[in-house]
C-alpha cells in the first residue's frame, strides 16, 4: 500500500520537496555529494504513487552501476514502492533488446562479451600491431569511446581528431583495429556492452512498432546520475520518452568519472536549455558527510582546474559532528592493509556493522592485498557487491531447496505439521548444503558463501517478524519477487569496491587505500583533462563517508620493496605538502608506437621501429658516414674482444647514418641506444656524424661490456 503522500513528503528540505512535488513534467536536480538527490528523485517517485500521479508499474528508473541500482531499489521498497523498475542504463535495454530480438532480428541472441581485451588483442595482432597489455586496455578504450559516442568505424577517423590515440597510433591504425574487431565479433556472434545500447536505439529509432510498445509499456522516466550519460544513453532516453516529457534526471557536474567512455555533464547541464519549463531544483545542504568530511571534499575540489572548477558548489554539512579524516603512509601495501582491517575490525568491536564500513581502490586489482588482510582479521568482505546476488550459484542451489521443501510442506496435511519458526526451518533446509549457523573462520570465498545464505536465513526472520503467519510458500514467493526486481537483501561483510563503483553509495566509515601517484591519478592519466576526472574520483571517495574517513598510501608495494613512491600530488592539495612527482620518464614509460619519418605510418616491427621508418621508404643515408661507422664498431668490437652487434647493430648504424643527429639528445632518440651505450659511445659517434675519421677516435679504456 502506498505511504501517505505527507508522510513521504515530511522526510525533505523545501527543496527537495519542491522536486518531490513536481510530479509532472521535466525535473531537473543539480547538486553536490550527499544532498540528498536520490533521496529527493526516490521520494518524487513515491509522492507521486500516493497522491495517484504515477502508476509504479509504468516507471523506469535508470542508474550506472548495479550497485547504485541496489541501492535505489532498497530506498523505493522502503517508500513502499517496491514495483518500480530499477535498472541500469546498459541493463535496461538488454531486456528491451532481448525481448523484442525475435521479433525484430529472430534467431538465438547473440552471446555477451563481457570483456573486449582479448578480442582486441587479436584485432591489433591481426593488424600488425602490438598487443601489450596497456595497448590494448587503451585500444579497448578508444573503441568504447567510438561506440557510446555514436561514432561507426567509417566516421572514426574524422571524429577522432584532436584526440590523444593510444600509444601514439595513427588514428587509422586504430579504425582498423576497431573495423577488425567487429568483424571478429560478428564473426562469433558477439555482442559487447556498447553494442546492446546501439542496437537497441537503432531497434526503437527504426521500427515505430517497437518504439509504440515500449512507450506504452513505460510511462515516467528517472535518471540519477545523469552528469555521467554518455551520447548513446542520452539519445536511448530520448527515443524512450518520444514526444513525452515524463522526465526526472539529478546529477553532480563534479562527480563526472566516465568521461573517458564519451560521458559529457553537458547533457545534465544543459536539460533546461532541451526542457525550457523543466523544474530545476538546486540542494547545498550535505546531509551525508560530517562537518570535517565536507571540509576536506570541499578542499579535494578547490584545487581543481578546467571547466567543471567553475562550476563547482562548496558543500554545508547538516549533519553531526565527526573525527578529523586521517591521511596516513605506510611502508607497503601489506602493512596497509593490515592497518585497514585492524582498524575496520576495531570498529566492528566498538558496534558499528560490518556492511557500513568500506574500502575504496582506484583499480580492482587492488583488492587482493584487502581480501587477503581481511581474511588474517577474520573480517567479512563483500566483493561482488549486493547486486548479483540472485545469481550466485549459492543463492540458486538455497532457493531451490527452499522451493521444493515449500512444495513437500504444501502437500502435507497440516495436522502433523510442527510450528516451526521460519528462521529456524530455513536453516534446515540450508543445512543440505553444508551450511551451518556458525560462520567459518577467516573470511574469504568460503566466508562470502556463508553470507550469502545467511542473508536467506535472516530474510526469513525478517519475514516472520512483519508477517507472523508467513511459511515457506511465502518466503519463496517473496525470494521471487525480488529476484524478479534484483533486490538483494543485506550481506553482512565490509565492502572491497573501485571508487567508480561506490559511485550513489555511502557507508558510516570509509578508507580510501592507494593514494600514490601512478595509483590516483593513475599512471595513464596523461592530459590535464584525465588528471581532472582523477581529481573527483577522489571526491567520489571521500564524500561516500558519514562519519570515519582515512586516507592512506604505500612507499612500496612490497615489504623490503622498492620505496620511490610519491603520495597522491591531490594529498599535498589537502597537506599542504609539495609532492614530488615522478620525473616524466617514469610517468610515462608505456610502449609507444614509432612513425615513418617518410610516410608517417605507424612502425609495426622492431627492424623498422629502430631504422625510424618504412622499409620500403626512401633511406637518405650517408654512404661514408655508414661506412665509418661500421669500421669504427669493428676496431672497438675487435679491441673488446666482443661480436660487433654487441657494439651496435646493423640497423642502429643505419638509422644514425640516415639521422645523422647532432647532439646526444638526438641520439637517444634512435632505437638500439640506450642510456648506458650513450654514455660509452655517445662522444665517439658525434664526432664520426660532425666529419671525424675513425683513426682519430680514441678507444675508450672502459671494461667490455657484458
Ligand atoms: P550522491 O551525490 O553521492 O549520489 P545524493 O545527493 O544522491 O548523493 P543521497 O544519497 O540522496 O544524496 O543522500 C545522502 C544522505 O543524506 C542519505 O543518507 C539521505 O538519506 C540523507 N538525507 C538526504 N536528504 C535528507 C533530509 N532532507 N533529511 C535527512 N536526511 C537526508
Ligand atoms: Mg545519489
Amino acid at each position: 500500500m502506498p505511504l501517505d503522500p505527507e508522510v513521504v513528503l515530511a522526510g525533505l528540505d523545501d527543496e527537495q520537496r519542491a522536486a518531490a512535488m513536481a510530479v509532472t513534467g521535466p525535473v531537473v536536480i543539480l547538486a553536490g555529494a550527499g544532498t540528498g538527490k536520490t533521496r529527493a528523485l526516490t521520494h518524487r517517485i513515491a509522492y507521486a504513487t500516493a497522491i495517484g500521479a504515477q502508476d509504479p508499474a509504468r516507471g523506469l528508473a535508470v542508474t550506472f552501476t548495479t550497485r547504485a541500482a541496489g541501492e535505489m531499489r532498497t530506498r523505493l521498497t522502503g517508500l513502499e514502492v517496491p514495483a518500480l523498475q530499477v535498472r541500469t542504463f546498459h541493463a535496461a535495454a538488454l531486456r528491451q533488446l532481448k525481448f523484442f530480438w525475435p521479433r525484430v532480428v529472430g534467431g538465438n541472441f547473440p552471446k555477451l562479451l563481457e570483456s573486449k581485451a582479448r578480442v582486441v588483442a587479436e584485432a591489433a595482432s591481426r593488424c600488425g600491431l602490438p598487443t601489450d597489455t596497456a595497448i590494448v586496455r587503451d585500444l579497448a578504450a578508444e573503441i568504447e569511446w567510438a561506440k557510446s559516442s555514436g561514432h561507426a568505424v567509417d566516421d572514426y577517423v574524422r571524429k577522432a581528431a584532436g584526440r590523444t590515440m593510444p600509444a601514439d597510433l595513427l588514428p587509422a591504425d586504430v579504425a582498423r583495429v576497431y573495423s577488425s574487431y567487429d568483424d571478429i565479433r560478428i564473426d562469433r556472434d558477439l555482442l559487447d556492452f556498447e553494442d546492446v545500447l546501439l542496437l537497441t536505439v537503432a531497434m526503437l529509432d527504426q521500427r515505430q512498432d517497437v518504439a509504440d510498445e515500449i512507450r506504452k509499456q513505460y510511462r515516467w522516466f528517472t535518471v540519477d546520475e545523469f552528469q555521467d550519460v554518455n551520447p548513446m544513453q542520452a539519445r536511448l532516453l530520448e527515443l524512450w520518452l518520444g514526444d513525452s516529457q515524463e522526465v526526472c534526471v539529478v546529477g553532480d557536474a563534479g562527480q563526472t568519472i566516465y568521461t573517458f567512455t564519451g560521458a559529457s555533464p553537458e547533457h545534465l547541464l544543459s536539460f533546461t536549455k532541451r526542457y525550457p519549463d523543466a523544474v530545476s531544483v538546486r540542494l547545498v545542504r550535505s546531509y551525508r558527510c560530517s562537518p570535517q568530511i565536507v571540509a576536506l571534499a570541499n578542499r579535494v575540489l578547490d584545487a581543481a582546474t578546467g571547466p567543471a572548477a567553475a562550476l563547482r558548489v562548496s558543500l554545508r554539512s547538516e549533519a553531526e559532528a565527526g573525527p578529523a579524516p586521517t591521511i596516513t603512509a605506510y611502508d607497503d601495501e601489506p602493512a596497509e592493509a593490515a592497518a585497514v582491517a585492524a582498524q575496520a575490525a576495531k570498529l566492528i568491536a566498538a558496534g558499528l556493522l560490518s556492511r557500513e564500513i568500506a574500502v575504496l581502490y582506484r583499480t580492482n586489482a587492488q583488492s587482493e592485498v584487502y581480501e587477503a588482510a581481511f581474511a588474517n582479521a577474520g573480517v567479512p568482505t563483500v566483493l561482488r557487491g549486493g547486486e548479483r546476488f540472485f545469481d550466485r550459484a549459492e543463492v540458486r542451489t538455497g532457493i531451490t531447496l527452499l522451493r521444493g521443501a515449500a512444495r513437500a510442506a504444501g502437500s502435507q496435511s497440516d495436522a502433523t505439521a510442527q510450528p516451526v519458526e521460519l528462521g529456524q526451518e530455513v536453516a534446515a533446509v540450508l543445512s543440505n548444503t553444508g551450511w551451518m549457523p556458525k560462520p567459518p573462520a577467516g573470511s574469504g570465498a568460503v566466508r562470502e558463501r556463508w553470507e550469502s545464505l545467511a542473508a536467506l536465513v535472516s530474510l526469513a526472520e525478517d519475514l516472520a517478524a512483519s508477517q507472523p503467519l508467513a511459511g515457506l510458500s511465502e518466503l519463496v514467493a517473496e525470494l521471487d519477487r525480488r529476484a524478479e526486481v534484483q533486490h538483494a537483501p543485506q550481506v553482512a561483510g565490509v565492502t572491497l569496491a573501485s571508487l567508480h563503483a561506490a559511485k550513489g553509495l555511502e557507508w558510516t566509515a570509509v578508507f580510501v587505500v592507494g593514494l600514490a601517484e601512478g595509483m590516483l591519478p593513475i599512471v595513464y592519466a596523461d592530459t590535464p583533462e584525465r588528471i581532472e576526472e582523477e581529481r573527483r574520483l577522489l571526491y567520489v571517495g571521500v564524500t561516500r563517508a558519514k562519519r570515519d574517513l582515512a586516507l592512506s598510501w604505500s612507499k612500496a608495494r612490497s615489504p623490503g620493496g622498492r620505496t620511490g613512491r610519491n603520495p597522491s600530488r591531490f594529498l599535498a592539495d589537502l597537506t599542504g605538502a609539495a609532492v614530488p612527482q615522478q620525473p616524466k620518464s617514469a610517468t610515462t614509460k608505456r610502449r609507444k608506437v614509432a612513425h615513418c619519418r617518410a610516410c608517417g605510418r605507424s612502425l609495426v616491427t622492431a627492424a623498422e621501429a629502430t631504422l625510424g621508418r618504412c622499409t620500403g621508404c626512401p633511406a637518405n643515408l650517408d654512404a661514408d658516414l655508414y661506412d665509418r661507422l661500421r669500421e669504427w664498431r669493428l676496431r672497438l668490437a675487435g679491441h673488446r674482444g666482443v661480436p660487433a652487434y654487441v657494439v651496435f647493430t646493423d640497423r642502429t648504424l643505419q638509422a644514425i647514418a640516415e639521422l645523422q643527429p647532432s647532439d646526444s639528445a638526438g641520439l637517444a632518440e634512435i632505437a638500439g641506444i640506450g642510456p648506458r651505450k650513450l654514455v660509452e659511445y655517445g662522444e665517439q659517434v658525434l664526432e664520426l656524424i660532425a666529419g671525424a675519421a675513425v683513426a682519430n677516435i680514441a678507444l675508450p679504456e672502459a671494461p667490455p661490456i657484458a
